[in-house]
């Protein structure tokens, strides 16, 4: 299941109605892991840069964000879809079509190994997305038939092939038929040195997403801390006051008491952000940035933020209301292996949540210990 994980919906991306019917019928009912990175970013128009396993549904990913920028008023191709083989376009373009059969949308394929002609005679007609093969799509821009002077997303799917060395030069020459202004998307499952040097050279500060990375508890010492739910705030500000936070993130799991306990922290006298799936995605976005960035020391915030979160600077994660899956657990408290740097966990637990803490520590096979009178510095 390529969507096994409880994030955003479609419904928040604010995508246009034709699309969401597409993608419903194409019976999604929500994005997998790799949309829910990709899909709000592509939408402000960011170069990316992706990378997660095959079968997590990178193809929708990069289809949807397409699809809603798409002006099907605009007689003019507008993306353009590179994949390197004539059986992968088919099927890519095949997504394309069917997410947005509710679309007034013209998807072209233009591969090697069909006719030339008939690729010049369906471009005299209107096409909005192109979807094709490095050496064809080339062919025809150069002979000024695919008209790529307003395209301004540039997709390059199994990219780590499509700059294999082969292909480089093709695809650096039809890099300069599109404008100056253009937003360019890499999805790979690996990124060898080819995919690094094109990331250099032509890409702007692309959003850099990696889902490869199993989650792991490793390094992160876990503990629990029994309260009742009216004693939760006080507790906080006791850890607050006896830890040593570099930067923490505050985990609750309702959109209204995210907003209520960051208004509290803040009362305590701790500076805190906070960001839940209500918010609009460009807020999300800043909160997240400056937070990143380390202008504010704490955040309080819903699961949305869970995956692909790695902030180093995080030392400690609380769990104010306990998850109610190991999976959300994990995800909120795992960091990538790769760099597997120290944490602390606290995770309050109320008398409902004794089960189900007992039931995850089983599931994930980890060991969440009462929490100490004092905690060696050195474990975080
Ligand atoms: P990848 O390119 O990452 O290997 P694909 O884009 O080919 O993966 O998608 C793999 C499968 O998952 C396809 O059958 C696709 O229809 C399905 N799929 C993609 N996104 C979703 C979703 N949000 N919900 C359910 N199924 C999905
Ligand atoms: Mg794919």
């Amino acid at each position: 299941d390529v969507t096994a994980t409880k994030g955003n919906e479609f419904e928040d991306y604010y995508l246009k109605r034709e699309l969401l019917m597409g993608i419903f019928e194409a019976g999604f009912e929500r994005p997998s892991p790799i949309q829910e990175e990709s899909i709000p970013i592509a939408l402000t128009g960011r170069d990316i840069l992706a990378r997660a396993k095959n079968g997590t549904g990178k193809t929708a990913a990069f289809t949807i964000p397409v699809l809603e920028k798409v002006n099907t008023q605009k007689p003019k191709i507008q993306a353009l879809i590179l994949v390197p083989t004539r059986e992968l376009a088919l099927q890519t373009s095949q997504v394309c079509k069917n997410l947005g059969k509710h679309m007034a949308v013209q998807v072209m394929v233009s591969t090697g190994g069909t006719v030339l002609k008939d690729d010049i005679m369906r471009l005299k007609e209107t096409v909005h997305v192109v979807v094709g093969t490095p050496g064809r799509v080339l062919d025809l821009a150069g002979k000024g038939i695919c008209d790529l002077s307003e395209c301004q997303t540039f997709v390059m799917d199994e990219a780590d092939k499509l700059l294999s060395p082969e292909f480089t030069p093709v695809i650096e020459s039809l890099l300069s038929h599109f404008p100056k202004q253009r937003q360019i998307m890499l999805y790979s499952a690996t990124f060898p040195m080819v995919v690094k040097s094109f990331k250099d050279k032509h890409m702007v500060k692309p959003y850099e997403i990696n889902l490869m990375d199993e989650l792991t508890l490793r390094g992160v010492t876990q503990y629990y801390a029994y309260v009742e739910e009216r004693q939760k705030v006080h507790c906080l500000n006791t850890l607050f006051s006896k830890l040593q936070i570099n930067q923490s993130i505050i985990f609750c799991n309702s959109t209204n008491r995210v907003e209520l306990l960051a208004k509290k922290i803040t009362e305590l006298g701790y500076s805190c952000f906070f960001s839940h799936a209500r918010m609009r995605q460009q807020d999300r976005n800043r909160v997240f940035h400056d937070f990143r960035k380390g202008v504010c020391r704490n955040l309080v915030c819903s699961d949305l933020l869970t995956r692909g979160i790695d902030i180093q600077a995080v030392n400690v994660v609380i769990n104010f209301d306990f998850p109610k899956n190991a999976e959300t657990y994990l995800h909120r408290i795992g960091r990538s292996g790769r760099f597997g740097h120290l944490g602390l966990a606290i995770n309050l637990i109320t008398y409902e949540d004794r089960f189900n803490l007992y039931k995850i520590e089983q599931e994930l096979g980890t060991e969440i210990k009462p929490i100490p009178p004092v905690i060696d510095k050195h474990l975080y």
